[in-house]
């Protein structure tokens, strides 16, 4: 059989009472993960079961696992991870419409409350009742999830399950922040520091793509290879020049007008700020490599420079972001596809930072 003709016999069937899950069984670390036999989740009311085909390992996985993540609940054990899974349109809850079972979709990983004044003014990735998939609720990382409706969307024809999943969380949140926070321009110099990440991986595609010049700086001689082949102007490797502002102002005098910080580092914080152009913009959407930077408030107001945060994506950015992938005009940065029973060692991979791009986890098909 075919794979789509495989997925069609696989949600058309009448759908087992259990499923398989890797599923975090104790707050901790990956060694906490096992594999589990579990009820398979029925669609409440504006929901979707999705027969999951791939997800993503991601850090937003680690913060739950130690119990970081979820600010209003205790983490209920087992609890599945997983915040962005794409697949097979299994079952459909009372109300929803607009979608059928065997449609090949992909899960938005926040969920906003959609009546709140930010969510009507389509800022919904600032919602004060944000939740997320395999955070608050059960996530990907099984045969079976459960979705609000609102979260799916299908993919395009051309983009693979793999691709699909992963751009469904940073490529969204990198353009949130950059179209709709910092309101990046085509004359911008974009500064993106960690650009080997996730998020900064992806600002360097978007940047480039709405035709801003981007400076793109990684850590170590492999990292900047990989930041160049995804199109940066400019590649500085901050092991080697750990002065990097001096390298940023020589291939752009007036300094950079956008700097995209995405990890938090304090000493590359202090580099990059002095590296930007006056009246320029600061925008930061993570901070695991140090929160607690210095700021000079003198210089800030006699530069005028703003600092803004972004966390999280909108749906308008979420549905670009597909638009852009049907299209070709995004790569999928994946740095391998691994079976979900092999899900420990995918989070191994990424708390060593051996990865370049997202460590995909495939279901198996049928059983
Ligand atoms: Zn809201």
């Amino acid at each position: 059989m075919t794979d789509v003709a495989t997925d069609r016999a696989r949600v058309r069937a009448p759908l087992p009472a259990t499923m398989r899950a890797m599923a975090l069984t104790a707050i901790g670390g990956p060694e906490n993960l096992a594999a589990v036999e579990l009820p398979r989740p029925w669609p409440e009311v504006d929901e979707v079961v999705i027969a999951v085909r791939t997800v993503a390992a991601n850090r937003q996985d680690i913060f739950t696992m130690r119990g970081a993540a979820n600010r209003t609940s205790a983490l209920a054990l087992p609890h599945v991870l997983g915040i962005d899974p794409a697949g097979v349109v299994a079952g459909l809850g009372t109300g929803v419409d607009g979608f059928a079972v065997g449609d090949r979709v992909v899960v938005k990983p926040s969920i906003s409350c959609g009546t709140c004044d930010l969510c009507v003014a389509g800022e919904d990735e600032a919602c004060p009742r944000l939740t997320n998939v395999g955070v608050h609720r059960q996530g990907g990382m099984a045969e079976y999830v459960a979705v609000p409706a609102r979260n799916v969307f299908r993919i395009p024809d051309g983009v693979g399950f793999a691709e699909a999943t992963a751009m469904s969380h940073s490529f969204p949140v990198a353009l949130t922040m950059l179209r709709d926070r910092a309101r990046l321009r085509p004359d911008d110099t974009v500064l993106v520091t960690s650009a080997a990440g996730a998020i900064g991986s992806a600002a360097v595609q978007l940047a480039r793509l709405h035709g801003a010049r981007v400076i793109a700086a990684a850590g170590g001689e492999e990292r900047a290879a990989y930041v160049r082949g995804l199109g940066a102007d400019v590649v500085i490797d901050y092991r080697a020049q750990p002065a990097f502002a001096d390298e940023v102002l020589a291939a752009a005098p007036g300094g950079a007008t956008l700097y995209v910080e995405s990890a938090g580092d304090p000493a590359i914080w202090k580099e990059a700020l002095r590296a930007k152009a006056r009246r320029g913009r600061a925008i930061v959407c993570g901070s695991h490599g140090g929160p607690i930077v210095e700021l000079d408030l003198t210089w800030l107001f006699r530069n005028r420079i703003a600092i803004l945060g972004c966390s999280g994506s909108n749906l308008a950015a979420y549905r670009a972001v597909l638009e852009l992938a049907a299209a070709g005009r995004l790569r999928a940065n994946i740095h391998a596809v691994l079976p979900l029973d092999r899900a420990r060692e995918a989070f191994e991979i990424l708390l060593g930072r051996g990865n370049r791009g997202k460590i995909i986890l495939e279901v198996p098909v049928g059983r």
